[in-house]
């Protein structure tokens, strides 16, 4: 039972629940660290499997939530509704379980802070009386034609006339620079029927958050808020690399794989100022080995220095002889993980090939790093478009009917970012934006302000939390 009292100051406590993977996890828990830093208890819900790449934080609990798969590991490729509804069970019963346990404690839970991935996280917390808060972690933009899509003001499959009838600020969409789940909507339906899910109750949220801030994406989405009314809060990126008002921030605190981040530092030291291209596909995408070869001899014809991150799973992908000649010339080095938000801030790195996942997205944007494009499926079309088109940090490498990116375009689009006709522009722009990032997160920025103003509310909301069956626990 909630009930506002202007009156009673305490430290409300948040359970923050991420969907368990790297592009979730990091923005999640930078918002727990956030809220933290404004005198809230937070607490992160995670799975037991993600637990482990947690490392110990200062203002932020860490508590296991099953996903069904605690000891095994989520199933492989193909299952993802078998995981999905595991996830929904378990992880129902065991947030249940985090919420009694802090129940007749200093800190009972104020709120549930869930990944919009989760619905199911908000019915617990109605269960129990609590507040709850939806955060989507994708572009507002990419979340509006969702948003229509989940409301019925948009059929599918998705065709770009009805997009921009229904949100007329957008830039006109062609097709191939659409969602892949709206535009072929048989293509993942375990992932659509997800992804349409995060609105399914989303009205009975008391707020609604997005990874994202008012000056890159209030404008474009105008027309949406009606039906989602959303906040931008991001960019959610370490403290020390944009206002710097948390002390100690200086990384997300979650990693899956080891970052090889000596190594990389120690190989980027000695390399001149905006010189280097780092590239990476994030935590989930798997090349061809048609595409990997075709990435591989690109950055060897551009002969610029580089930095790639391939995932051990990927590691297999890469030709023999494009190792070998990297070992000879020294000219790049491949690595399987890194803290990408180091290689980004680095000096000596000029350029960002990238997947264009949000969280790379608003990364290269955050740290003003020019970026080519090379999205692969969902939302990474949509974010290659608007980094072009929209934001101009960048360009997007094409691929071609076979679904290919070819060596030739991409040695061409690394050109045109590193020194081609555009490039100033692009550098200019990247700076721009960085500046603007900062300043939605620095005191009194759109971001910052809409945190407060949640903060506010937590802290003027007091609590006797509520048995599912309708009594008060105390
Ligand atoms: N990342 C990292 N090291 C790497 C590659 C990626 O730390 O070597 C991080 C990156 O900083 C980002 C996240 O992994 O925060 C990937 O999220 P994104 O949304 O870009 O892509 P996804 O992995 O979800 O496809």
């Amino acid at each position: 039972m909630i009930e506002l009292n202007e009156n009673k100051i305490s430290k409300p406590h948040v359970v923050v629940v991420p969907y368990p993977s790297q592009g979730h996890i990091n923005p999640l828990l930078q918002f727990a660290k956030r809220l933290a830093s404004k005198g809230v208890k937070a607490t992160l819900a995670t799975t037991k499997q993600t637990m482990g790449s947690i490392s110990s934080l200062r203002d932020v609990a860490v508590e296991a939530i099953s996903d069904g798969f605690d000891d095994q590991g989520p199933p492989k490729v193909g299952s993802e509704d078998v995981f999905l509804n595991s996830f929904k069970s378990n992880g129902s019963s065991s947030l249940a379980r985090i919420i009694e346990s802090y129940q007749n404690t200093t800190f009972p839970v104020t709120c549930v802070v869930y990944d919009a991935f989760l619905p199911w996280a908000l019915d617990v917390a109605k269960d129990y009386g609590l507040l709850g808060a939806a955060f989507f972690t994708n572009a507002a933009a990419v979340c509006a034609i969702f948003c229509c899509v989940g409301n019925g003001l948009i059929e599918l499959p998705l065709r770009p006339v009805e997009v921009g009838c229904a949100l007329p600020k957008m830039p006109l969409f062609k097709g191939n620079d659409l969602p892949t789940f709206l535009r072929k909507p048989e293509s993942y339906p375990a992932y659509l029927a997800m992804k349409l899910r995060q609105f399914s109750n989303v009205d009975l949220a008391d707020w609604i958050f997005c990874n994202s801030f008012e000056d890159l994406e209030l404008e474009i989405t105008e027309g949406i808020f009606e039906k989602w009314p959303a906040k931008l809060i991001g960019p959610m990126v370490p403290s020390s690399y944009l206002d710097g008002r948390i002390e100690g921030d200086i990384g997300y605190g979650a990693s899956l794989w080891k970052p090889l981040s000596e190594k990389c530092k120690e190989w980027l030291q000695n390399k001149p100022k905006k010189s280097v291209i780092y590239i990476s596909f994030g935590s989930m995408v798997s090349l061809t080995q048609e595409q990997m070869e075709e990435i591989a001899w690109a950055l060897k014809q551009s002969n610029y220095y580089f930095l790639w991150v391939v995932r051990d799973s990927q590691a297999s992908k890469l030709p023999k002889e494009f190792l070998e000649d990297v070992e000879i010339t020294q000219k790049g080095m491949v690595v399987t993980w890194c803290n990408q938000l180091e290689v980004l801030a680095h000096e000596a790195t000029a350029c960002f090939v990238t997947h264009c996942g949000w969280n790379s997205t608003l990364e290269g944007l955050s740290l003003g790093v020019p970026m080519v494009g090379v999205p692969q499926w969902s939302d990474q079309l949509p974010d290659a478009k608007f980094i072009e088109e929209v934001w101009g940090v960048g360009v997007w490498a094409k691929e071609d009917d076979k679904g290919v990116v070819r060596k030739e375009h991409l040695s061409e689009c690394l050109k045109e970012v590193m020194e081609g006709e555009r490039s100033e522009e692009i550098r200019e722009n990247a700076l721009k934006w960085k500046e603007l990032s900062k300043k939605a997160v620095s005191d009194g920025g759109s971001s910052d302000n809409h945190v407060e103003d949640f903060v506010e509310h937590l802290k003027c909301t007091s609590f006797s939390t509520k048995k599912p069956n309708g009594s008060l626990v105390s």
